[in-house]
C-alpha cells in the first residue's frame, strides 16, 4: 500500500511529525522531490531533530529510507545529516539513493546566491540551497545523474562542457570567480565514493516492494501552494510538491498511491515572499509566531521568522483538492488555545466580488480576506487523547474547517510529540 503525506498549505504544516508517526507502520519511506531546502522537525526518543534531506523514517530500525529520483541530491549534505543523527545515538539507518537522482552541484548553490544578489529587493526569498538552478539544469539536460558518476571518461567530458557554459555566466553576468574544471571533477569523484554504497535502482526496488504488499510512505516537502504549476507562481519552489508527482519522483505507478494524507495547519504560516491573503502583522502576528509550532515559528533551515496568518479555508481547500487529499491531518491545533475568538478566512474579496475559489497570482494579489470569527476554547488541549474530550468550541472549530475543506479530518495533532495525536474515524 502506498500512502502519500503531503502539505496543503505553504509548507511547514508538520508533515515531518505525521510521517514519523505513520512511519511506525511503514516498511519504506521515500523522499520524492525537493532537496535540503526545507526542514522537517521531529521529536522522538532520541531527541529533537531537524531533517532536511533524509526521509523522516530514519529513526526506525524497521524502515528503509529512500531518496527517489525526483530529489535534488546534495551528497555532502546527505552525509553530514546521516552523521549528525548517528552521532546522537540513532542506529545507522538503511538508506537507498536512486541511481537516477540528480546531483546538487556546488555551483548550483553559488548561482542561487548570485541570482538572489542580482535581483536585490525583487528576489524570491530563496533558501539559497541551489534548488532553482538545480532543477533548471535538470530540465535543460545539463544536470548530473548519480549513474553518471560511475563512468569517468564521460563524466570528465561532461564536466568540461558544462563548466564552459557556467563560466561564461560567472564571468560576464555575475562577475564572480570561475569554476575550476579539475577541481570540480575531483569533487565529483569524492561524491561518487560517498554515495556508492547506497546507490540502487530505486524504482525496481519499490515495484518489488509493492508486489510484496509492503507499506510505503511518500513524504512530500513544502506544500501545494508552493507547487510550480498550481501554487503562487513565481513565488514557488522548483519541483512539484503534489502527491501526484510522488509517482514520478519515486518511479512507481500512479494508481498505486491509494491514500493521500494532506497535512493542514490550524493557522497559516509561510516563509519567503509571495501572496498570503490571510497574513497578519504586528503584535497579533508576533504572539502567534511566539506560541506557534514547537518553540516558535522560525524556519527549520534558515531560522527566519515565518510569516503568520489565520486559517485560510480558500487556500487550504484548494491545496487539498490539488493534492487529491483522501484525508486530512490537522496540526498545531494546541497553539490556538489562547484566543478569545479564532478568525477563519472563508472567502476572498477581489474587485468587490467575494469568491471561495483560489485564483491565479495576479488576482490573488488583489484579494482581501473575508473572515468569520469562531469562539475560542481558552484552554490547553495538549495531553487529550480522545476527540470527545476536546472542548466543545474546539470540536466546533475542527468541524467547521472540515466542512470548508470538503475532506474528512481523521487526525488532529495537539502537540509536537509522536504520540500527541487524536484519531477520528473517516
Ligand atoms: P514540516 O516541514 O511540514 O515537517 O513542518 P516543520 O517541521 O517545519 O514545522 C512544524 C513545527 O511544528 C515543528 O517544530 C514541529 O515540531 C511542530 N509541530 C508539529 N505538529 C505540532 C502540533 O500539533 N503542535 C505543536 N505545538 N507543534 C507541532
Amino acid at each position: 500500500m502506498v500512502k502519500a503525506i503531503v502539505g496543503a498549505n505553504w509548507g511547514d504544516e508538520g508533515k515531518g511529525k505525521i510521517t514519523d508517526m505513520l512511519g511506525q507502520e511503514a516498511d519504506i519511506i521515500v523522499r520524492y522531490q525537493g532537496g535540503s531546502n526545507a526542514g522537517h522537525t521531529i521529536i522522538n526518543e532520541y531527541g529533537k531533530f531537524a531533517l532536511h534531506l533524509l526521509p523522516s523514517g530514519v529513526f526506525y530500525k524497521h524502515t528503509t529510507s529512500v531518496i527517489g529520483n525526483g530529489v535534488a541530491l546534495n551528497i555532502p549534505y546527505l552525509f553530514k545529516e546521516i552523521k549528525s543523527i548517528v552521532d546522537r545515538g540513532v542506529p545507522m539507518p538503511k538508506i537507498l539513493v536512486s541511481d537516477r537522482a540528480q546531483i546538487m552541484m556546488p555551483y548550483h548553490i553559488l548561482f542561487d546566491q548570485y541570482e538572489e544578489e542580482r535581483l536585490g529587493g525583487k528576489s524570491f526569498g530563496s533558501t539559497k540551497s541551489g534548488i532553482a538552478p538545480f532543477y533548471s539544469d535538470k530540465y535543460a539536460k545539463i544536470g548530473f545523474q548519480v549513474s553518471e558518476l560511475f563512468d569517468e571518461e564521460l563524466l570528465r567530458e561532461k564536466v568540461d562542457r558544462v563548466c564552459e557554459m557556467k563560466n561564461i555566466l560567472l564571468e560576464h553576468m555575475y562577475h564572480k570567480p570561475l569554476i575550476d574544471k579539475d577541481e570540480l571533477f575531483a569533487t565529483l569523484l569524492e561524491y561518487r565514493d560517498m554515495v556508492a554504497p547506497y546507490v540502487a535502482d530505486v524504482s525496481a526496488f519499490l515495484h518489488e516492494a509493492i508486489k510484496e504488499g509492503k507499506n510505503i510512505l511518500l513524504e512530500g516537502q513544502l506544500g501545494a501552494l508552493k507547487d510550480p504549476d498550481f501554487g503562487i507562481y513565481p513565488m514557488v519552489t522548483s519541483s512539484s510538491t503534489l502527491a501526484a508527482y510522488g509517482a514520478i519522483g519515486a518511479g512507481i505507478p500512479p494508481y498505486e498511491i491509494k491514500d493521500i494524507v494532506s497535512v493542514v495547519k490550524a493557522y497559516s504560516s509561510a516563509v519567503g515572499a509571495g501572496e498570503f491573503v490571510s497574513e497578519i502583522f504586528g503584535e497579533e502576528a508576533d504572539e502567534l509566531r511566539r506560541r506557534g509550532g514547537d518553540g516558535g515559528e522560525y524556519g527549520a533551515t534558515t531560522g527566519r521568522p515565518r510569516r503568520m496568518g489565520w486559517f485560510d479555508a480558500v487556500a487550504s481547500r484548494y491545496g487539498c483538492k490539488m493534492q487529491g487529499a483522501t484525508e486530512v491531518a490537522l496540526t498545531v491545533l494546541d497553539v490556538l488555545g489562547y484566543l478569545d475568538e479564532v478568525p477563519v478566512c472563508v472567502g476572498y474579496e477581489i474587485d468587490g466580488v467575494v469568491t471561495k475559489d483560489f485564483p491565479t497570482t495576479a488576482k490573488l494579489a488583489k484579494a482581501k480576506p473575508v473572515y468569520v470569527n469562531l469562539p475560542g476554547w481558552k484552554c490547553d488541549i495538549r495531553g487529550i487523547k480522545k476527540y470527545e474530550d476536546l472542548p466543545e468550541n474546539c470540536r466546533a472549530y475542527i468541524e467547521f474547517i472540515e466542512k470548508e475543506l470538503e475532506v474528512p479530518v481523521t487526525m488532529i495533532s495537539n502537540g509536537p510529540g509522536r504520540d500527541e495525536i487524536i484519531y477520528r474515524n473517516k
